[in-house]
C-alpha cells in the first residue's frame, strides 16, 4: 500500500459512526485487532455469563423456590450456554471477524431479550431490576467490543422495550418511572460516551501506527520502499507463497547506467531528479498493488513482481529499459539529461521443484546478470531462470 493510498480520504474518521470512513480500510484494522478482540470478548462472555447464573438466586429469594422462579433459573442458565456456544465459534474460527461480531451480537440478543422476561414475572423487583439494567447496558457499551452502531442500537432499543414494559405494567408511581428512565438514559449516555471515546482513540492510535510504518518503509527522495520491507519479510513471504502454491516469482535488479558523470557534469540535485524520475517510471510501469519497486542501493532499484515468469518479467525490463532511454530529465538550467539503465531479471517458475530457499540467493542471481549487462557495455537486459538451490547449484 503506498502513501498514496494512506492519503486522507482512505484514513478519515467518521466520527458519528467512531469508525474509518473507507470500508476497507475500516476492515483492515478490525483484522489487525481480531485477536486482542477475541480475547477480550472470550472473557467478557465468560465473566457475564457467571453474573447472569449468579443473579438467579434474586429471583428465587424474590418469588421463593416456585416453578416459576426455577424456570427463571434455567433461561439464565440458557443465556451463559448461549455464551458458552459464542466463545467455542470464536475459537473454532479465529480469524474471521464476521463470526466475532456475530457472536457478540447474537449473545447481547438473548441476553438481552431473556432479561425483560425475567423481569416481567418479578414486578415487585422492577426498581432494582432497571438499575441493574443500567449498568448492563454500560457494559455491552464498554466491555464487549463491537460496531459502535451496534451497541448504540442494542442499548436504545432495550431500554425502549423497558420503558414500554414499565408504562404497559403501570404498578410504578410516576416520580418513580421517572426516575428509572433517566437512570436508563444515564446508562446509555455514559456507555455512548466511554465507547465512542475508546473506538476514536483507538483508531486514532492505528492510523499512526500505519502512518509510521509507511513512513519508516519508503525512501523519501523516491516514494519506493527501502531495503526494510527486505528485511521485514516481503521477499521471503513471496518465495514461501512460491514454496506452497507453486506459483511463478520474478525479481529484477535495476541501475542506471554511469550515474556518477550525471552527478559530475549536471550536479547533485540533477542527479536527484534522474533518480527520481527514474523511480516515478518505475512505478507507473509495474502492476499497481501487485509489484513493489524497492530503492536497493544508491541508484540501483529492485522489483517484486509475484506470479511472473521469466519472460514477463525480461519484457517489462526491455520495455522500462526504452522508455527510460528515450526519457530526458530536465536539469535546472534548462538543458536535458538523457540517462540509460541496465537490468538484471531472475525469476524462480512455476512448479519449480527447488526454489530458493531466501531471497538472497533470488537476489543475487537478478545482480549476477546485471553485472553481465555492465561488463557488455550497460544499457541492456539479461534474465535467467534459477535453476536449483544454491547449495545444488554450486560447482556446476
Ligand atoms: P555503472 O554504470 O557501472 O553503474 O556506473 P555508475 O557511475 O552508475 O555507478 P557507481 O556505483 O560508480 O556510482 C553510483 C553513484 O550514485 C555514486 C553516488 O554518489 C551516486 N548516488 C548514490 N545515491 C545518490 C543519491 O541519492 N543522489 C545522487 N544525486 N546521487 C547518488
Ligand atoms: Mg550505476
Ligand atoms: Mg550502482
Amino acid at each position: 500500500m503506498s502513501l498514496h493510498h494512506l492519503s486522507t480520504p482512505r484514513l478519515t474518521i467518521d466520527r458519528r459512526r467512531a469508525e474509518f470512513a473507507d470500508r476497507e480500510f475500516e476492515d483492515r484494522f478490525i483484522r489487525h485487532f481480531l485477536p486482542e478482540r477475541n480475547a477480550q470478548l472470550k472473557a467478557s462472555f465468560l465473566f457475564s455469563a457467571g453474573f447472569y447464573v449468579v443473579f438467579g438466586l434474586t429471583d428465587i429469594a424474590t418469588l421463593g423456590p416456585t416453578v416459576t422462579a426455577w424456570t427463571m433459573v434455567a433461561l439464565r442458565v440458557l443465556v451463559a450456554l448461549a455464551a458458552l456456544c459464542a466463545c467455542a465459534a470464536i475459537a473454532r474460527h479465529p480469524d474471521s471477524a464476521a463470526v466475532s461480531i456475530r457472536a457478540t451480537n447474537t449473545v447481547l440478543a438473548v441476553g438481552l431479550g431473556v432479561f425483560p422476561v425475567l423481569c416481567w414475572y418479578q414486578p415487585a423487583a422492577m426498581s432494582w431490576n432497571l438499575m441493574s439494567l443500567a449498568l448492563i447496558l454500560m457494559a455491552v457499551y464498554v466491555i464487549f467490543p463491537n460496531r459502535f452502531i451496534y451497541a448504540v442500537a442494542i442499548g436504545v432499543v432495550t431500554s425502549a422495550v423497558f420503558a414500554a414494559m414499565l408504562l404497559i405494567q403501570g404498578l410504578l408511581r410516576m416520580d418513580d418511572v421517572v426516575a428509572l428512565v433517566l437512570m436508563l438514559v444515564l446508562g446509555n449516555a455514559l456507555g455512548y460516551i466511554a465507547a465512542r471515546r475508546f473506538n476514536l482513540a483507538q483508531r486514532e492510535q492505528f492510523r499512526s501506527t500505519m502512518l509510521l510504518q509507511e513512513l519508516a518503509d519508503r525512501d523519501p527522495l523516491t516514494g519506493c520502499h527501502n531495503r526494510r520491507v527486505l528485511q521485514r519479510g516481503l521477499l521471503d513471504a513471496e518465495l514461501t507463497r512460491t514454496r506452497r502454491y507453486g506459483s511463478a516469482l520474478s525479481v529484477i535488479l535495476c541501475d542506471i547506467d554511469h550515474f556518477k558523470q550525471i552527478n559530475d557534469t549536471y550536479g547533485h540535485a540533477a542527479g536527484d531528479q534522474v533518480l527520481s524520475e527514474f523511480a516515478g517510471l518505475l512505478q507507473s510501469m509495474v502492476r499497481e498493488a501487485v509489484d513493489t519497486v524497492i530503492r536497493y542501493g544508491g541508484e540501483e532499484f529492485l522489483i517484486v513482481l509475484p506470479e511472473t515468469e521469466l519472460a514477463g518479467a525480461h519484457a517489462l525490463a526491455e520495455r522500462i529499459r526504452v522508455a527510460f532511454a528515450n526519457a530526458a530529465t530536465a536539469a535546472g538550467d534548462g538543458s536535458f539529461i538523457s540517462a540509460t539503465a541496465s537490468f538484471g531479471v531472475a525469476a524462480v517458475p512455476a512448479q519449480h521443484p527447488w526454489p530458493p530457499s531466501n531471497f538472497e540467493a533470488l537476489v543475487g542471481a537478478a545482480d549476477d546478470q546485471l553485472y553481465v549487462v555492465k561488463r557488455g557495455g550497460r544499457n541492456g537486459v539479461r534474465g535467467t531462470v534459477v535453476t536449483a538451490a544454491p547449495e545444488l547449484r554450486s560447482g556446476t
